[in-house]
């Protein structure tokens, strides 16, 4: 019964517009540092299901085919209109929103995955793994190079970053994203977390805020 809400709730509360996630890991240098991964020469890109996405203030029900829940924040941007981004100097024209989001990640099961050299899916693509907030529209006024943002475990301090201290920066993201799939109105890209990732358990409430969008949380239930 438990698990039968859990899938109505994800479809009731999909964002319907969103057409695609892509994913950019290991854009922080002491986030990379962090998991003792090599920094990448090119943004390392993968892809969560539209269904992953949980909308604020819903519940998170822990993963039952992982131990280790990792909380990484990050900042979201959608894209607003269809086409390759050829130079970092268009790719601005394609953003239309911007937001905070959680790439939620079993970090064991990752492990697991990166040893045996497995894809990540179980480990980041699970059902509710992509909690995000709601959208501020983009306006060239915004610096994209000078967000804060952060996120607070039980109201304690877990993560706080910058996206000036992005290894490859958002028009540059568009640019590599570009190169494989053409962009379309609705997809979404999760930009990177930077360090300070760590656990959450059961009862657990997460928040996470950026200067341009304000705060949003979740509850972490059985
Ligand atoms: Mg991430």
């Amino acid at each position: 019964m438990d698990d039968l809400f859990h899938i109505r709730s994800i479809d009731m509360k999909n964002d319907s517009n969103c057409l695609r996630i892509f994913c950019i890991g290991r854009n922080y240098a002491e986030h990379v540092q962090e998991l003792a991964n090599a920094i990448p020469e090119k943004p390392v890109i993968f892809i969560k299901p539209a269904t992953c996405l949980v909308k604020p203030g819903e519940r998170i029900h822990f993963p039952k085919h992982g131990k280790e829940l990792h909380h990484e924040v990050e900042i979201v941007v959608k894209i607003g209109s269809e086409g390759r981004v050829a130079r970092e100097e268009e790719a601005l024209s394609y953003v239309s929103g911007i937001t905070v989001g959680l790439d939620l990640t079993l970090r064991d099961v990752q492990a697991e995955q990166k040893k045996k050299g497995l894809p990540w899916e179980i480990a980041k693509a699970f059902d509710q793994s992509a909690p995000i907030g709601d959208f501020v529209p983009y306006d060239k006024s915004v610096d994209l190079n000078n967000i804060s943002f952060g996120c607070k475990v039980n109201g304690i301090e877990r993560q706080k970053g910058n996206s000036r201290d992005m290894i490859f920066n958002i028009p540059r993201l568009l640019v590599e994203v570009s190169k494989v799939w053409i962009l379309r109105p609705g997809d979404v890209i999760y930009t990177g977390t930077p360090s300070g990732v760590g656990p959450l358990k059961i009862g657990d409430s997460i928040e996470i805020e950026s200067n341009l969008t304000g705060s949003f949380s979740w509850s972490i239930v059985q």
